[in-house]
């Protein structure tokens, strides 16, 4: 499963102070996430696609090859693949390959137990980067996952992407209760070879509402991912090359990057695009095609490839009322946000939180509040690289 990470809202000045050697190369591109199938080897307690061995459902090869050429006409230029375990989907390496023929740059999150030569050698030559969870000590990451050993299995199988030369990073989800564990996921990472640690919050979604109901980091907890993987950037980047991103926003940034977190409206001429309202697009397994993050209400999503190709869902998307609604989620949650005493937040889930209380579009004309005077970019670490697709 994914979640939506923040880096395609982000400007680029904060990708570029990263280091050179770790900035991403992506830019900025609109990702289409995509989830080919729900089925997995793992049930983990915070899935929230709530995947697993006993759920069969798949999106048929022939929707969501059209759909990638239609998300590359729309001007997506990143493909996340997750699930489910993407490993265990046997089209993979021909979307990915198509989606490196469409000029698509291409990420694979997994759990990572399943790597074996015969899986990884056909995707890894159309494969820009491998993203694998790993969400803390082992016996934490054990228990999440559900399986005894499982972090020590998915160590030992790293070994592949590493003789390929292929790219890869962590994944780690961040709870209300495991801020301590980044650093030894760290150390992990630069043991392994791995050149990054996604944070990415936990989101009360799928399973994880009924096998972790309290445990999504609130705003302080969020504030102390952002502070502690600055301190893990002094302490141990320079030396391991591992660099670490939250996807949480903090109060400054949330004021600075107004522009990249509410898209303009009414839009300039010759009008609204999908993939500017929606630089992240989620494909859901069921077909079911959602602007920026799983968790919005139905009314905001596009349609149903299994219905419509995606050319079709998004001209019928964009001559309807849904985007002014999103704009006026994402335009309210920043005026609530930036008036409030919270220190962080991640982004996606806050709009999705607000969209759902308001849960209908409301009618133009929009009234947004004011854009602030322009800030200079900050330092911080939220967001930057963080094009994966968490899990
Ligand atoms: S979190 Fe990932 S590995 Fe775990 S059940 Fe969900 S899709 Fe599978």
């Amino acid at each position: 499963m994914m979640a939506t990470p923040l880096r395609q809202l982000l400007p680029a000045t904060d990708v570029l102070r990263q280091p050179a050697s770790h900035a991403s190369p992506t830019g900025v591109a609109p990702i289409v996430q995509l989830h080919p199938t729900r089925r997995c080897n793992l049930a983990c307690a915070h899935c929230y696609t709530s995947s697993g061995p006993q759920v069969a459902e798949t999106l048929p090869l022939p929707l969501m090859q059209g759909a990638l050429d239609d998300a590359a006409a729309l001007g997506y230029g990143q493909l996340a693949l997750s699930g489910g375990e993407p490993l265990l989907y046997e089209a993979l390496p021909l979307l990915l390959r198509q989606a490196r023929r469409l000029g698509m740059l291409t990420s694979v999150t997994s759990n990572g137990l399943l790597l074996t030569p015969a899986r990884w050698e056909p995707l890894a030559p159309w494969l820009s980067r491998l993203a694998i969870s790993v969400d803390g000590r082992a016996a934490s990451h054990d228990r999440l996952r559900g399986q005894p050993g499982a972090l020590d299995k998915t160590l030992n199988k790293l070994a592949l992407p590493r003789a390929s030369g292929t790219p890869f990073g962590f994944i780690f989800t961040l709870t209300q209760y495991n801020i301590d564990e980044l650093e030894d996921v760290v150390q992990l990472a630069a043991e392994a070879g791995a050149d990054s640690v996604q944070v990415h919050p936990l989101t009360l979604h799928g399973r994880a509402t009924q096998t972790l109901a309290d445990a999504r980091p609130d705003a302080m907890e969020l504030l102390a991912a952002l502070i502690e993987a600055q301190r893990l950037a002094i302490a141990l980047s320079a030396s391991h090359g591992v660099q670490v991103h939250v996807d949480a926003l903090s109060q400054r940034q949330l004021r600075a990057y107004r522009e990249r977190l509410v898209p303009a409206w009414p839009a300039e001429p010759p009008g609204p695009t999908l993939s500017t309202l929606a630089p992240v697009l989620v494909l859901q397994a069921d077909g079911q095609v959602l602007p920026l993050t799983h968790e919005l209400p139905r009314s905001l999503w596009l349609g149903s490839l299994h219905e419509q190709g995606l050319l079709a869902l998004a001209a019928r998307w964009l001559a309807g009322p849904a985007p002014a609604g999103l704009v006026q989620a994402c335009a309210d949650t920043w005026a609530a946000l930036t008036s409030s005493e919270q220190p962080a937040a991640y982004w996606y889930d806050e709009v999705a939180a607000l969209a759902q209380r308001i849960e209908a579009p409301r009618p133009q004309p929009l009234r947004l509040v004011p854009r602030p005077a322009a800030a200079p970019f900050g330092s911080a670490h939220a967001g930057a690289q963080n094009w994966s697709a968490p899990r």
